[in-house]
């Protein structure tokens, strides 16, 4: 039954993460959190998970329509508009820890006037449910 339902998810699932974009030699790619301009620091140009994970997809757009995007943190901004514009219907996040910051009030703005349903993921149930996707160790549930 696991191994089924593993399938299912691994079928259906489309992954996103935090990077530069595609043509950027991760190498040469600035990934400070702190210097002595903004300019030489990761902020300007990294493509958050949520927004990479639409630009990346390959199939037919509609299949984002009603989607539900399931996110480490409460999305920004940035991604807000890009989740809202791809016609995802449902985010849930496992933290809003930047809760009442100019970008947060933001993106809630943003997920209220597109009719984003937004939720955290029940606190009981994220130990049990924690997925790992380290590269080496493939996908294992926690808990
Ligand atoms: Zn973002």
């Amino acid at each position: 039954m696991v191994q089924y339902l593993l399938e299912r998810i691994i079928e259906f699932f489309h992954f996103g993460y935090n990077g530069a974009p595609n043509a950027w030699d991760d190498d040469e790619f600035p990934w400070l959190r702190e210097a002595d301009s903004m300019v030489h620091t990761k902020y300007p140009y990294v493509i958050h998970a949520e927004t990479n994970a639409i630009l990346n997809y390959k199939g037919d757009n509609k299949d984002l329509e009603g989607a539900t995007v399931y996110t480490t943190l409460y999305p920004c901004q940035n991604c807000a508009k890009f989740l809202a514009q791809a016609g995802i219907k449902r985010v849930v996040y496992l933290s809003n820890k930047y809760e009442g910051t100019v970008d947060n009030d933001a993106a809630a703005t943003c997920f209220n006037y597109c009719n984003v349903q937004c939720e955290e993921f029940p606190k009981e149930l994220q130990k049990k449910f924690m997925v790992s996707l380290l590269p080496d160790e493939g996908i294992n549930l926690e808990g």
